[in-house]
């Protein structure tokens, strides 16, 4: 086990306060911070397989798995050897390697739309930059979004939701100029009328739609019958691009990712997460002739020197091998599900209302009543309850995501005894809602 040595037991809120001297919120994004839950957040230093192992000197069996990458768990062997051959090899060089064109021959055999693309350090800036490829390539400015989709933090898509109306976009954050805002079209998922409306009041300017084909960031959400074909057909008929954004759904819903499963053929897709094996990857691409607009091959600069990592690059080959090879996912969804009709058991006898949809291996228990279709109807959902709920499974050694829309998930190493525990202490977290 990945225990620290001497492993004290030490107060979180004394490390947090010490955090927060240094680095802004007390951490380096702002969702572990626990401000959606309330409370302290959690200091980690290890984990295996399905538990993490913090600083207060507890182990938490883990269904957060750091937002979706870690498919087996924690430091599975064959990922940590890659990583550390890799590391020893040199870890940056600036220059070209072969380990990279293995990698995207992967991606490629895994996603046939993908034809050429190119690796990024994060899901954000892979985002971002094919908002430049399609804006590049279409000579047009503007991109429809759905509300409640989350395409990373870069400037012009950190807009959500205007209320059902289909609006001009309004910034999401402080610091994002109205002017790049204003490039963004938010429309309701699910809503293809909306996005019919959105290209005839903007006739022959939009570049492209960007979509999470499943929805995880405002929880799991499906969309309705048609809804994907339909933005497929509108998207071809307006010469506009369809942007897949595949960084949680890409090698997790199945190798082939939301594509796959939908068989719809977007032009461009956002990988990131599972692609890095746990280290910081992304990467776009998509039709040849689009991300020909990419430099050095054409006039759209987009660049990284960590770009295509040798050590990331290797932690994710060695992922997408270990998927491929070990095919988890069969067992991976038998596991969420048992989880889930666990939850749904505990719900039930509890009286708490609870709304769980998942695919595959994630899920998000929705604290309300009612099908979520959407970013309004999502809402609705009780985060209070949903907070009390994380504080009661956190004190039983559990950990979930900490906020209640978000996606949670089961790994490979996650087992029906681990499951059986999440759900005992769920019966009893669920008496204090
Ligand atoms: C996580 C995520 C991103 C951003 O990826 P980062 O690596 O966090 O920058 C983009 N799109 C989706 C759908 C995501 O879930």
């Amino acid at each position: 086990m990945a225990r620290l040595k001497n492993n004290q037991p030490m107060s979180m809120k004394k490390i947090f306060a010490r955090a927060r001297k240094s680095l802004v919120g007390g951490v380096n994004s702002p969702v572990r911070a626990f401000k959606s839950v309330g409370g302290t957040p959690l200091f980690v230093h290890g984990g295996s397989g399905a538990y993490l192992f913090a600083d207060d000197g507890k182990s938490y069996l883990d269904f957060c798995l750091s937002w979706g990458p870690l498919m087996f768990g924690h430091a599975r062997r064959e990922l940590v050897k890659a990583a550390q051959d890799a590391m020893a090899r040199g870890s940056t060089f600036g220059a070209a390697t072969q380990a990279e064109v293995n990698l995207a021959e992967r991606i490629k055999k895994a996603f046939p739309s993908i034809e050429l693309m190119r690796m990024t350090s994060s899901g954000t800036e892979a985002g971002m930059s094919a908002a430049r490829a399609a804006r590049a390539f279409t000579g047009r400015d503007l991109i429809i979004k759905f509300a409640g989709c989350y395409h990373g933090h870069f400037d012009s898509l950190l807009v959500a939701a205007g209320s059902g109306a289909t609006t001009l976009g309004v910034p999401d954050s402080a610091g994002v100029p109205k002017s790049f805002a204003a490039t963004t079209i938010v429309v309701p998922f699910n809503d293809l009328k909306a996005v019919e409306n959105a290209f005839k009041k903007n006739k022959g300017k939009i570049a492209a739609i960007f979509v999470e084909p499943i929805p995880a960031n405002m929880g799991v959400v499906f969309p309705a019958k048609g809804f994907l074909e339909g933005l497929r057909r509108i998207t071809k008929r307006e010469k506009a691009l369809l942007v897949f954004d595949e960084v949680i759904t890409g090698f997790r819903v199945c190798y082939g990712g939301a594509q796959t499963i939908y068989k719809i053929k977007p032009d461009l897709t956002v990988l990131g997460k599972i692609i890095g094996g746990g280290l910081p990857m992304g990467a776009y691409g998509g039709r040849r002739d689009v991300m020909s607009v990419i430099s050095p091959e054409g006039p759209a600069y987009q660049a990284g020197t960590l770009s295509g990592n040798p050590v990331a690059v290797a932690a994710g080959t060695a992922m997408l091998d270990l998927l491929r090879d070990e095919s988890p996912y069969k067992r991976m969804a038998q596991l969420a599900d048992y989880m889930c009709e666990g939850l749904r058991r505990v719900s039930l006898r509890s009286g708490v209302p609870l709304r769980i949809q998942s695919i595959g291996s994630m899920f998000t228990p929705f604290f309300l009543e009612g099908e979520v279709t959407d970013y309004a109807s999502a809402m609705k959902a009780d985060k209070a309850a949903y907070g009390r709920y994380f504080h009661g499974m956190l004190k039983r050694g559990v950990y979930l995501p900490p906020a209640q829309w978000e996606a949670a998930f089961v790994s490979y190493a996650h087992t029906e005894k681990d499951l059986n525990i999440a759900i005992g202490a769920a019966a009893e977290s669920f008496q204090e809602i």
